[in-house]
């Protein structure tokens, strides 16, 4: 495969596939059978907001999903003018700035409902929000059985144009937990009431990737997806069907090759000590690109695994290399993706640092460069 352009200016850096991004939601569109939400909230998971906002357009991807709004006012200004959906709190401040930008608010909240009623009225604007529903995840949102009230009043309310109502899955990626099918029927009685009143909006959404993928009675209007849309699998328990590919590989580089003394501290701390002459190499990369502080790690250089030595420094880490002779300085390492017949996947990394791939994706550095490719062709 051609090399993405621009990687030999980088000694650490990660490398997007937009063209897989793009792929991996008209996939996930096929499969629900319904309009895609693509979320790209934490800077896209960590791939770049707006890079990944357009792949996901390309693809296909009805709205976008964002957790503030900055991150809608990052696209924006942008260009990009797919309808967006803040699906967070709004301070009442940033009310009017989002509506001169056509950017959807959440409300769940009747007392800061009434707050940005009084600054739209203030200013004759209509806010365009969707209600939010906490039908079994603990976090935002009315109960279902206590929001038609709400509903019926916003509807009342010229100031706001109820476009959604939505509520989000604790448990879609264990399958086998029964209380996916309790919140969608939640849901459903809320929605029967709505139906019944008039009230009912256009656009139900409800299911995450995970959801959209196990639980086909979830998919109502509109599926929200973001693991799934970078080809991260949910979980174990939920892994993606074939047909999804994994748009981030991070990698870096060899930057020196010695043969260190046998009983040789290694790194801060000496947490490795080489037992005999041991071939070692420097990788440029560290805890502060988001690679976690920890002894053990796993990279790919020429095709074979090596071995982290001592702990991870800020911007360094060592690695054996006794066993790849041919290792040159200026190679590439890849710490997440593919090099030669291996791959590290992110699941993989993960699992050693005890915890989801989603952290890992969102926890890359600000100061790694992203160089893209595969939309074009
Ligand atoms: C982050 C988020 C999603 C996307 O969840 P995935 O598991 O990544 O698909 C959907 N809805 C809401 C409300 C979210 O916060």
């Amino acid at each position: 495969m051609k090399k993405p352009d621009g990687i030999e200016n980088f000694s650490a850096w990660l490398e997007i596939d937009l063209g897989a991004i793009r792929n991996n939601v008209k996939r996930l569109g096929e499969i629900a059978g319904k309009p895609v939400m693509a979320v790209v909230k934490a800077n896209g998971y960590g791939h770049g907001i707006v890079e990944t906002a357009r792949a996901a357009e390309a693809g296909g991807a009805a709205w976008c999903g964002v957790a503030r709004v900055e991150e809608a006012q990052i696209l924006r200004a942008a260009g990009l003018q797919i309808p967006i959906l803040v699906m967070g709190y709004t301070p009442p401040e940033q009310v009017l700035p989002a509506v001169e930008e056509k950017i959807s608010l959440t409300v769940y909240d009747p007392a800061v409902a009434k707050q940005y009623l009084q600054t739209a009225a203030a200013s004759r604007k209509r806010v365009a929000v969707h209600v939010k529903f906490d039908s079994g995840m603990g976090r935002l949102g009315l109960f279902p059985e206590e929001g038609a009230a709400f509903v019926r009043w916003l509807r009342q309310q010229p100031e706001f144009e109820v476009e959604g109502i939505f509520s989000h899955f604790a448990r879609a990626d264990e399958p086998l937990a029964e209380t996916t099918a309790w919140q969608i029927e939640r849901m459903n009685r809320l929605l029967d009431q709505l139906e019944k009143e008039g009230l009912r909006p256009a656009l139900v959404h409800v299911s995450n990737s995970a959801g959209t993928l196990y639980h086909p009675a979830g998919r109502f209007d509109m599926v929200r997806a973001g693991i799934a849309i970078y080809g991260l699998h949910p979980s174990d328990e939920a892994p993606l069907p074939d047909g999804f590919k994994p748009a981030l590989s991070l990698k870096a580089r060899l930057v020196s090759i010695k043969e260190l003394p046998a009983q040789h501290g290694v790194g801060y701390n000496y947490r490795y000590v080489t037992s005999a002459p041991e071939r070692v190499g420097v990788v440029s990369i560290g805890y502060a690109d988001g690679y976690r502080r920890k002894k053990g790690g796993q990279m790919l250089v020429c095709g074979q695994r090596v071995t982290v030595l001592g702990t991870v420094c800020m911007d360094q880490c060592m690695v054996t290399l006794q066993d790849v002779p041919n290792a040159r300085v200026g190679d590439e390492v890849v710490l997440i993706g593919a090099q030669g017949s291996d791959c590290i996947t992110m699941e993989e990394v993960a699992q050693d640092w005890g915890t989801v791939n989603y952290e890992v994706a969102t926890s890359m550095a600000h100061r790694l460069p992203r160089v893209y490719f595969g939309l074009q062709d």
